[in-house]
């Protein structure tokens, strides 16, 4: 009995060490699904965080339309203007979203369907506050008022684009036709804080100092009809606003390198020193360079000139007084010149670079094509 008991005793160990056993494996199996589970969540979150940190942005914008009645009469009925819209803003949008270009966000224009309007009067008087939408678009292709047929960008009052297209006389332009749309992703190029870059062009019978051209570059800022290029410059200034609602004169006041330097060099490489530097200013717009210079000076013993202040002049409106600027530099009987653009030594600062630096060769006597600017912007 006693021995029976001891082995019930023996048997019921036995079977409390297999039990325990079985549960410390159970509790390992528990344990390595428990990690299995968690690893597969982190690798979840480590996937969507990864996502959110390399998705591009959506930049959405939201856009009231106002119709003049002559132009959506034109077209015959509501289903058509509303038809058009679409297909306009997508190809808006199109433009916009140009991956390849180096544009980080992804643009959404939305036109506001329940909101877009049919106005009889003149396309000037409809330019006004919308506080419910990022952006208003007026479209007229029919010239009734003598205040109108004036489009463009009118960012400073009321974030308004006037998509006037009442040129023709008595005859009404389809303001959806390519053209006209080539024309208003201009004016959305505007809406995200670009300037101009044909405001910067020179017209050679217009330019006293040398009779060169200045043809700035390719860009729907410079010229928008069949082109879906934005430059260099225009990609930097879109990234830089993003999502936000700007103001083009205050975005582009404060993108300068610290240093502005005019670097002399003669046809070996060498620096030249007590070189003259004289230069002429383009006004915006203009197409001319101005008769007498805005900076003159002579370049140090390493061959630099270097601007005592902002060499386009700060102004409130368009931000600077020049938006391009022609470099004359003289020594001896050589003489060179370079085109300076504010878009040229605005990339200097978007590509974190303390100075812009133009390189100028003085060339044996000094025969100028038009190809031939003598010039080389420092890397
Ligand atoms: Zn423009």
């Amino acid at each position: 009995m006693q021995l029976k008991k001891l082995e019930f005793h023996k048997n019921e160990n036995k079977n409390k060490i297999k039990r325990m056993n079985l549960k410390n494996k159970e509790k390992l199996e528990y344990v390595s699904i428990g990690a299995l589970f968690k690893t597969v969540i982190l690798l979840i979150a480590m996937l969507l965080s990864a996502c959110v940190l390399y998705a591009q942005p959506v930049y959405r914008f939201t856009v009231k339309i106002g119709i003049d009645k002559e132009t959506a009469d034109s077209l015959g009925s509501y289903g058509e203007v509303s038809k058009r819209v679409v297909k306009m803003f997508q190809t808006i949008n199109a433009a916009f979203n140009n991956e390849a270009l180096g544009i980080t966000g992804y643009y959404d224009f939305v036109p506001d369907m329940d909101s877009l309007y049919i106005y009889e009067g003149s396309s000037g008087v409809e330019r006004k506050p919308h506080p419910h939408h990022d952006y208003l678009v007026i479209m007229d292709g029919f010239r009734n008022f003598p205040d109108e047929g004036h489009g463009g960008w009118f960012g400073s009052h009321h974030q308004t684009i006037g998509h006037d297209r009442g040129h023709v006389p008595g005859k009404i332009s389809d303001p959806f036709d390519e053209q006209a749309t080539d024309g208003i992703i201009h004016e959305f190029g505007h809406a995200r804080g670009l300037i101009d870059l044909y405001a910067a062009a020179v017209d050679p019978s217009r330019n006293p100092i040398n009779g060169m051209r200045f043809q700035p570059v390719t860009c729907i800022m410079n010229y928008p009809y069949g082109v879906r290029h934005w430059s260099k410059y225009a990609v930097n200034i879109l990234n830089l606003t993003k999502d936000k609602i700007v103001n083009v004169d205050e975005v582009i006041a404060n993108l300068l390198p610290q240093k502005i330097n005019i670097v002399v060099k003669d046809w070996h490489d060498k620096s030249v020193s007590g070189a003259d530097v004289r230069v002429y200013p383009v006004v915006w717009y203009s197409y001319s360079v101005g008769s007498e210079p805005v900076w003159t000076g002579k370049t140090s013993d390493d061959g630099i000139y270097t601007f005592p202040d902002i060499p386009f002049i700060r102004q409130r409106a368009y931000g600077f007084k020049y938006c391009n600027l022609l470099v004359e530099v003289a020594y001896g009987d050589r003489k060179s010149y370079g085109w300076m653009p504010l878009y040229l030594v605005q990339n200097a600062f978007f590509d974190g670079k303390e100075s812009f630096e133009l390189e100028i060769i003085l060339k044996e006597g000094h025969t100028l094509f038009e190809d031939d600017l003598s010039v080389r912007v420092k890397k």
